[in-house]
């Protein structure tokens, strides 16, 4: 019977094509590292997590309407929506009203938005490595968004002080840091990093998603995968991958 389940393993590994140490159920000795229980799940794929897919026609994605955003054509994984959705609830019994504003966005969107800040920030920051720097405090190049992955939200607005002490969102902030974990979703841009992304007090990330994806991103993907648009020669010499994708907070990895 162990005979059996051990090559039922090795045969289970060769059709993932993949040479990840298969754990303890029966690997030969010197390779006993188990996987761990968030691997990456196999098939999310380069071309999926540099945004480079349809969401609209993707099976595993979902139409999020109202009242859970205002605006047409959101989409996210089903799974995400569903954790939202109960999120949702929770805080609306609570007086609590969240929006969602920006949902997926894939490779073509992102550079829609990229390349629009590259043309505004052409005369404040000539010099191209000063202007992508500029961008990438708040808007990440394409192909290394974490809204590509149907995981990721922005909530009632793009703005941080409307989240702070007078702002209009003070106490959906208050309430999203105590409850959001309830439901799997972390902050990925927290305040205090050392690298990154600048704060952002509205983007929430469904972390059950989001982080076998991450892992599987730093596994696959290198600075010279995020290309096809103005300035993405850069992504090299800044970090993208290092600094930006994997520059989280800690409690999302
Ligand atoms: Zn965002």
């Amino acid at each position: 019977m162990y005979i059996f389940f051990w090559a039922f393993s090795l045969l289970i590994q060769a059709c993932q094509g993949t040479d990840r140490p298969i754990g303890e159920t029966g690997a030969p000795s010197g390779t006993t590292q188990a996987v761990p229980a968030n691997a990456a799940q196999p098939g999310a794929g380069v071309d999926y997590l540099l945004g480079k897919f349809d969401p609209a026609v993707h099976p595993d994605f979902v139409k999020v309407g109202k009242p859970y955003t205002d605006r047409p054509g959101m989409m996210l994984r089903k799974e995400s929506f569903e954790a939202f959705k109960k999120m949702w609830e929770a805080a609306q019994k609570e007086d609590i009203s969240l929006k969602i504003i920006s949902s997926t966005r894939n490779f073509g969107q992102q550079k829609n938005i990229w390349e629009g800040k590259w043309e505004r920030f052409a005369k404040s920051a000539p010099l191209p490595k000063d202007r992508a720097l500029k961008i990438l405090e708040f808007s990440s190049m394409p192909g290394s968004s974490r809204h590509h992955w149907g995981s990721d939200i922005d909530l009632n607005d793009l703005n941080n002080a409307t989240f702070e002490t007078g702002g209009k969102y003070r106490k959906v902030y208050e309430w999203l840091n105590e409850h959001a974990h309830e439901y799997g979703f972390c902050q990925p841009y927290t305040a205090g990093r050392t690298q990154g992304y600048h704060e952002e007090k509205w983007h929430w990330s469904y972390s059950p998603l989001s982080k076998p994806f991450l892992e599987e991103y730093r596994k696959t993907i290198t600075d010279n995968d995020i290309k096809g648009f103005k300035g993405a020669e850069l992504a090299a010499e800044i970090g993208i991958v290092q600094y930006y994708v994997a520059g989280i907070n800690e409690n999302c990895k």
